[in-house]
């Protein structure tokens, strides 16, 4: 599929046109931003290996009975996905506490979240994606109550499926965020799950494998990246053209 015209240029991903109206090619840079894009650095390599990690990521959830907007990788940096009205909310669930819950709530870090927690944020740089509730969601037109409840169902099916994938491999995983949209009036996941947007620790050693890494200055990003893919049993080295997960 060849790229058109640029849709949309974001702080991790570029967004494309292609020939057919209902689909676009996500374009996974090696740009990393952190703090609302206050800190941002090229990684090399990032691009592909969360290329490659979404896709694999994605084709496990389909698997597991997840719509997702993913079709096919189209090199090692890009894939097509199906193009989606997306909601401007971000849902994250959290296993243990870590991060700007900590930070808000004054609560230990590490400890567990039983049952997890969710929560709604506005996706909005400028004002620093401030949390925000289902009735903000309602008031505002953001979404309909019949979506907030998809979104949370499906968020937390995601969690079940990926919290065992990555126990399975000696991996704990710590909290995710997740971006849905409409396609044909129906709700489909979106955007990425990638180590930029999730927090994954080894379970053994708690060694953070995720952006935080990047975050807090611990080096060897990509490297860990990597070690999380290699775990997870995905062969970054084989060729992506023509994969379709
Ligand atoms: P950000 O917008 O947070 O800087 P990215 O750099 O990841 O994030 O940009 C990707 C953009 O593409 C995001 O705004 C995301 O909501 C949007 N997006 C992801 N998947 C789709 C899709 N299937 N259809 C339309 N837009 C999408
Ligand atoms: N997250 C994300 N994009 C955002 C905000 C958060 O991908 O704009 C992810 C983040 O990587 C983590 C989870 O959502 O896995 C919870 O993030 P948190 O609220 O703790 O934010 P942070 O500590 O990064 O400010």
């Amino acid at each position: 599929m060849n790229r058109g015209e640029i849709l949309y240029s974001g702080k991790a991903k570029s967004v494309f046109l292609t020939e057919d109206p209902d689909k676009l090619l996500l374009e996974f840079r090696n740009d990393t931003s952190a703090f609302d894009g206050e800190k941002v650095e090229q990684l090399a390599r990032k691009g592909m290996v969360n290329n490659r990690f979404n896709a694999f990521i994605m084709g496990h959830l389909e698997r597991q009975g997840v719509s997702t907007h993913f079709d096919a990788l189209c090199g090692d940096n890009e894939s097509l996905v199906k193009r989606l009205d997306m909601i401007p909310v971000e849902c994250v669930v959290r296993n243990m506490a870590t991060g700007s819950l900590c930070r808000r709530l004054g609560i230990e870090d590490g400890v567990d979240l039983d049952p997890p927690v969710f929560e709604f944020f506005l996706k909005n740089d400028q004002l620093h994606d401030p949390m925000i509730n289902e009735y903000h969601i309602d008031s505002f037109g953001w979404a309909t109550a019949e979506e907030v409840g998809e979104m949370k169902r499906q968020t937390f099916e995601v969690n079940k499926i990926l919290k065992a994938l990555f126990l399975d491999s000696g991996m704990l995983l710590i909290d995710f965020k997740l971006e849905f949209g409409r396609c044909d009036g129906k709700l489909m996941l979106g955007d990425e799950f990638t180590p930029d947007g999730c927090r994954i620790w080894d379970k053994e050693t708690r060694k953070k494998l995720d952006k935080d890494r990047f975050r807090q200055g611990l080096g060897s990003v990509v490297e860990a990246y990597e070690e999380v893919a290699h775990r997870l049993g995905l062969d970054l080295s084989s060729p992506a053209i023509g994969e379709s997960d």
